[in-house]
This record gives C-alpha cells, sequence and structure tokens, in this order.
C-alpha cells in the first residue's frame, strides 16, 4: 500500500516508519477473520485493515484525529492479525507508531491524561500496586461483589532456592505480579533448580516499561528499558547469567522489543538488541524438559480423572507477540495433564494490558466470550502464561485460574526430596 508521506510530516520518524511498514499491506482482509474487535462490533474500522487505513490517512496529512484515535484506542495490540496476515505485515509496530503520533499531533484532553497517569502510578509501581492489593485483601468482606471479584486471593511465594548451579538465569520481577500471586517466580526457580539451573532476580530491574508504554508515555517507558538493559546487559557481558527468563508474556514480548525500541540510540542500541536476543519465555527454557520432570514427578503423582482434565488459555502476547506456541502445553501433557482444546483459543481474553481498565466493555464482552468457551470443556484448572490474563480470566469464574508452572510446581512439590 503506497503512502504518500504529508509535507509537514516528512521529518517525523513516526510518520516515516509508519509509511515503510504500510508498503506491506495488499488490503485483503484476511486479517478480519481473527480480530477480536472486529468480530464484537463488526465495524470495518475496528479491524486492523480499517485501522490501517485511518493510519494510511493520518501519515498523508489527512485531519481524522479524534475518529483514529477512537478505533486506535479499541484495538488490543494482541497481534492476531499478525499471525494471520499473509504478507507479514508487522502491524503492531505499525499502531505503535500510528499511536505516537497521533499523541503528538492530537494531544488528549486533561481528563484522559490524568486516567492514564493515574493508571501508570498504580500499576508500574510495584510498591503503589502492592499496598492497594493487600488494602483489597483486607478489606474484601465490605467491597461490592464486583470489586471484590477483583481482587486475588492471598497466596504465599513460598522458598526461593539458594542459588547453587553454575548454570545462572535472571528473572523478571515485574510490577503487578507479586502482588497479584508472588509464587510464580518462586515455582520456577524452584522447578529450573530441580533441572540444574539457579533462577535470581536482579536488583535495580523494574517495570519492563509496557504499562507506560501503552499508555502514551513513551519518553518515561524507555526511561525504564534503558535501566533494564544497563543491569541485565552488564550481567550477560560478566557470565553472570546466560539469559534473561520471562515468567509473563507481556512483559516478554516488551523486552523482545528493546533492542527495536533503542534502535536509534547509539548508546544502547547494540546492548539493548543483546537484551531482547537473550529474552526466552520460561516455556522455551523447560521445552524437551517434561520426559524429566514426569520422571522425578512419578506416576503414583500423575494427575489422574477430574484433576487432570484442565483448559490452557495461551496470551496474545506468547503466542501471536512473542511467536512462542504449544510448549507449555506439551509441559503439562507430558506430567499427565490433559488440556482440552476449545474454541476460538487465538483470541484475546480482553485483558491486554490496562485494556480492561481503559474499554471496560469491550474487554468484558471478551472475557465472557473467552470464558464460555474455556469453561465449556468442563475443567479442573485453567492454565495460563501472563499474569494480566489469569487475573482478568479470575475475575469472571470461581474455577481456579493459575500459571502452568504452579501445577507443575505443585507435582514436584508433593515428590519426596529423595526422588
Ligand atoms: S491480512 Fe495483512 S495484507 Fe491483508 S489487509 Fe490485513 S494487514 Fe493488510
Ligand atoms: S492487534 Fe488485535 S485488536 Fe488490534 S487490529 Fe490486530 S487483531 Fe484487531
Amino acid at each position: 500500500m503506497y503512502t504518500a508521506i504529508a509535507p509537514h510530516l516528512a521529518d517525523v520518524p513516526e510518520a516515516q516508519e509508519a509509511a515503510d511498514l504500510l508498503r506491506a499491506c495488499v488490503h485483503c482482509g484476511f486479517c478480519l477473520a481473527t480480530c477480536p474487535t472486529y468480530q464484537v462490533t463488526g465495524d470495518e474500522l475496528d479491524s486492523p485493515r480499517g485501522r490501517i487505513y485511518l493510519m494510511k490517512s493520518l501519515v498523508e496529512g489527512a485531519d481524522p484525529g479524534l475518529r483514529t484515535q477512537y478505533h486506535l484506542d479499541r484495538c488490543l495490540t494482541c497481534k492476531a492479525c499478525e499471525s494471520t496476515c499473509p504478507s507479514g505485515v508487522r502491524y503492531g509496530r505499525l499502531v505503535e507508531a500510528g499511536r505516537s503520533l497521533l499523541e503528538k499531533r492530537f494531544p488528549r484532553g486533561l481528563a484522559a491524561r490524568v486516567k492514564r497517569a493515574v493508571i501508570r502510578g498504580g500499576l508500574a509501581q510495584s510498591a503503589v500496586f502492592g499496598a492497594a492489593v493487600k488494602l483489597g485483601q483486607l478489606t474484601r468482606p465490605l467491597l461490592p461483589a464486583g470489586l471484590a471479584a477483583s481482587v486475588p486471593p492471598e497466596r504465599a511465594a513460598g522458598t526461593w532456592p539458594a542459588p547453587r548451579h553454575a548454570r545462572r538465569m535472571a528473572v523478571l520481577d515485574g510490577c503487578v505480579q507479586p502482588a497479584i500471586d508472588p509464587g510464580i517466580n518462586a515455582a520456577a526457580a524452584r522447578v529450573l533448580d530441580q533441572l540444574g539451573i539457579s533462577l535470581v532476580r536482579m536488583p535495580r530491574v523494574g517495570c519492563c516499561g509496557a504499562l507506560p508504554h501503552h499508555t502514551g508515555d513513551t519518553p518515561g517507558a524507555l526511561a525504564m528499558v534503558r535501566a533494564n538493559v544497563d543491569v541485565w546487559a552488564q550481567a550477560l557481558d560478566s557470565g553472570a547469567i546466560e539469559a534473561i527468563v520471562m515468567t509473563a508474556s507481556g512483559c516478554g514480548s516488551e523486552v523482545r522489543e528493546y533492542g527495536h525500541l533503542l534502535r536509534h540510540d547509539s548508546a544502547y542500541a547494540s546492548r539493548a538488541a543483546q537484551v531482547s536476543a537473550a529474552t526466552r519465555d520460561l516455556s522455551e527454557v523447560l521445552q524437551g524438559l517434561g520426559p524429566q520432570l514426569a520422571e522425578r514427578i512419578g506416576t503414583a503423582r500423575r494427575p489422574a480423572g477430574e484433576a487432570a482434565r484442565i483448559a490452557y488459555h495461551p496470551p496474545c502476547s506468547l503466542q501471536h507477540g512473542q511467536k512462542v506456541r504449544g510448549h507449555a502445553e506439551q509441559l503439562l501433557r507430558d506430567i499427565g495433564f490433559e488440556p482440552q482444546p476449545f474454541a476460538d483459543s487465538h483470541l484475546c481474553c480482553g485483558s491486554a494490558g490496562s485494556y480492561s481498565l481503559l474499554q471496560p466493555a469491550l474487554s468484558k464482552t471478551l472475557q465472557t466470550r473467552k470464558l464460555e468457551h474455556l469453561l465449556g470443556t468442563r475443567p479442573s484448572c485453567i492454565a495460563t502464561a501472563n499474569i494480566g490474563c489469569q487475573a482478568h480470566l479470575q475475575s469472571g469464574t470461581s474455577v481456579p485460574v493459575r500459571h502452568w508452572i504452579n501445577l507443575i510446581d505443585g507435582l514436584l512439590a508433593a515428590t519426596p526430596a529423595s526422588a
């Protein structure tokens, strides 16, 4: 799709990037079939192709500010369209460039900016979010039912094994995960410890930057990215770690983009690319080790009957964002779980970072549809790989929703130490 950049935008990097990315689109419309927002609204402007046309108009100098902003805001950035597109359109990068250009040309009103700043301050600062969750847990009986359902149950992290192996990997704590489910990273550390890998937390590493990035604070996001790159690149260079492990696929999707985000920063470009290249989803680290885990668990502890029947929800940030598919399901199968097939597993659950707060109606519709499909399999548990999906789905069902590593850790924990 040829795009003639408007003369007054010729020197704007986002306009140039968008025009480059737009070139790959042949407007065939295959992507419409897998776009969750188009499926809900039926409006072409809520589809990838419709949004692409809006961004083309924007770059060509038309003045569709509010309308474009409305439809780009409704995009989940789930990248299901990228997985479907036969022409390889990098829609995720395109929509980020389009949003950034919009923010410059059509700044939001004060109320919208304050709302986004509050979301950033509340979610991206782990201490603030942790205090809010704690307060919610203490006052749960006094809260309205809808709000009480969104407060996560109190969970203990359990022990974190002391580093004892030559093989070491860093893990990202994340901003909301420690408060919602502190047991995920500890479970990953325990499982990896049994397989000869020590998982270590790195001080001075904070939020991955996804939340500020997706709520319009690009400078704030890049400051976080640079701070993380400083720590991780140094640890990789010194040999202290061999990889950076992500237990939340939303964060992993962002960290894998660090090289792209800082590609024009001569002081950081190569180190950011190094960090992205060293980033692994936890399921990739454990890929192929299912039989070894099954042996440790033993036949007596293999899940059976109703307990074995689970549903696995693959987050968009994993299957579309990182193109990592099938590993967690295979690991769960290897140790005796039976993940059930269900319809539309490629579609977003409506969580999408801050989307559930900024677009609550669409988010709720997608959550309801996803839960209908998942619960239709009559699972004893829903497993997933991203804390945002986990919390969002759990707020709509009493069936437990857990990170898949907790299911593996639970079986290993029941295994005698001599095994
Ligand atoms: S499938 Fe790809 S090429 Fe076709 S309209 Fe969608 S983005 Fe464009
Ligand atoms: S990223 Fe998701 S919601 Fe946005 S256009 Fe693509 S498929 Fe639709």
